[in-house]
């Protein structure tokens, strides 16, 4: 068993209705650029049990860390999960060893959605992306 650390969301967001897929996350107030939003909330399991959860559709969230570990992010959740990808982000990703952090890219304006590209990671490009960036690839 591997100790999960407490994982913080240092801006208040809110929940709502996505203009990109589902539910998003808004900024309820001024982000600055360059700011630590938050850590994913999750659990630390072994990629032997991610591997399971995905055979067995059970995990929606789920983020590789170091050291053949993964952070499953469908439990012990908080609202930074709720960030959309987008193919023009205003926030990145920073996979340490024991959590996924979240940086604003630049300045979000209060009210604004938060969206993150999560490249690679997520299905395999065979998802439509509707993100409605110019520079949109096209899949996610
Ligand atoms: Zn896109």
């Amino acid at each position: 068993m591997i100790a999960t650390p407490p994982y913080r969301v240092l801006f208040p967001l809110r929940v709502a209705k996505s203009r990109i897929a589902g539910l998003g996350a808004y900024a309820q107030g001024v982000i600055p650029a360059r700011r630590k939003i938050g850590d994913l909330g999750g659990v630390i399991i072994t990629m032997k049990q991610a591997r399971a959860l995905i055979r067995n559709k059970k995990v929606i969230n789920l983020v590789e860390l170091d050291n053949d570990l993964a952070l499953n992010a469908s439990a012990n959740p908080n609202d930074i999960r709720f960030i959309n990808h987008s193919c023009a982000p205003n926030t990145y990703m920073r996979v340490l060893k024991n959590r996924v952090e979240f940086y604003s890219l630049r300045r979000i304006r209060k009210g604004e959605e938060l969206s993150c590209n999560y490249g690679e990671t997520h299905h395999e490009g065979t998802l439509p992306c509707r993100c409605g960036a110019a520079n949109c690839r096209g899949f996610i």
